[in-house]
């Protein structure tokens, strides 16, 4: 494996995230019921601050906006669609969607795949295997198996998969999702049905130079099928050389946590350059400050500035201006799409 020796710290990222979520959830601001089962010690995590709370639920609820469309508009297009979220930790969308759309919609998702580091995927699986709630979201039981000593787990719909997103992906993800499997079942992913990519805090743990090589080879395989959508949504930190970013990457710096992804992406604008000079054909951003400020409905911004009391207005404006969503997209020759992200 070509892990490498300082990769921890990055790894324990996994667990904030997670417990930044729960504590969003116990506050009310989310709902999910399976976080808990993926955060050890659930019942004894203290809340986060609700700076943290907010962040966690504006970012959420608007990552859940654009994939809910991007499932919509396949259904309505009547294609079968997948998704794919690298750097997957401890997220619980599949299960929120089987959960939620147990019905038609649900059915117009082909496959869904995580991935992370084999550490990560090994803890996930021996928890969806633990866990009925979990489980019930795989389908049925004799369905589901544990694969490479445990590290990957796989089921008809859900698939874990372990890997360092680092790698060139003709060696790491040309041959797990792309190829034919041994057993002589069909690859895991087919280039020609729509496809969204989800790297929900992770390009920025990567280089620039890992992270469009990534990017660019999925837009290959896409352009060669020529028929399905590809779709990708990342959210990140940016605009890190101002004095807010300098506090931020000391701290990371201090858990040995470093953002070589985080430099040459100044500006909204370079966000969406990236996506474009890796050769999808529409990009747009918004920073978590736009969004809650434009784009949260009234009713909920009424019901979340009820939860918890803040007295720091401006640091919050702060913080939510130095984390962008940002979405691109290529258009297949279906373009049922068109209109995603709008
Ligand atoms: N996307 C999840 C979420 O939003 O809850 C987890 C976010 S967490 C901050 C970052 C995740 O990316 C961690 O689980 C980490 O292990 C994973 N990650 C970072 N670099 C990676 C790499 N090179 N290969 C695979 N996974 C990576």
């Amino acid at each position: 494996s070509r892990a490498q020796a300082g990769d921890a710290p990055i790894r324990s990222t996994d667990n904030d995230a997670a417990v930044a979520r729960l504590s969003a959830v116990q506050k009310q601001y989310l709902e999910d019921p399976f976080i808990k089962y993926l955060v050890p010690r659930a019942h004894l995590q203290p809340p986060r601050p609700p700076l943290i709370n907010i962040g966690t639920y504006v970012r959420s609820s608007a990552i859940d906006v654009l994939v809910d469309q991007w499932l919509e508009l396949s259904a309505v297009s009547g294609q079968r669609c997948q998704i794919v979220s690298l750097g997957s930790g401890s997220d619980t969308r599949f299960w929120r969607i089987a959960a939620r759309r147990a019905g038609p919609l649900k059915q117009h998702m082909q496959t869904y795949v995580e991935i992370d580091f084999p550490e990560i995927t090994t803890k996930k699986a021996m928890a969806i295997r633990k866990r009925k709630d979990l489980m019930a979201g795989l389908g049925d039981p004799n369905g589901v198996l544990l694969a490479q000593g445990g590290t990957a787990l796989h089921s008809p719909q859900y698939y874990l998969l372990p890997g360092d997103l680092r790698q060139p992906p003709s060696e790491l993800l040309e041959p797990m999702l792309f190829s034919p499997r041994e057993n002589g079942r069909a690859a895991i992913l087919d280039p020609s049905l729509p496809t969204l990519l989800l790297f929900e805090c992770v390009l920025v743990y990567m280089s620039p130079s890992s992270s469009s090589r990534l990017l660019e080879w999925f837009v290959q395989i896409h352009k060669r099928a020529r028929t399905g959508a590809l779709g990708c949504i990342v959210y990140e930190m940016f605009g890190l050389n101002d004095a807010f970013g300098r506090v931020m990457i000391n701290n990371l710096r201090e858990r040995q946590i470093y953002l070589p992804g985080a430099e040459p992406y100044p500006t909204s604008e370079s966000l969406l350059d990236r996506f474009l000079k890796t050769g999808f054909s529409a990009a747009r951003a918004l920073t978590l400050k736009e969004i809650r400020k434009s784009y949260i409905p009234s009713e909920e911004l009424e019901r979340t500035s009820k939860l918890e009391f803040l007295d720091e207005t401006e640091e919050l404006d702060l913080v939510l201006a130095h984390y962008a969503i940002s979405w691109g997209l290529l258009l297949g020759n279906s373009d049922m799409n068109a209109t995603w992200g709008q």
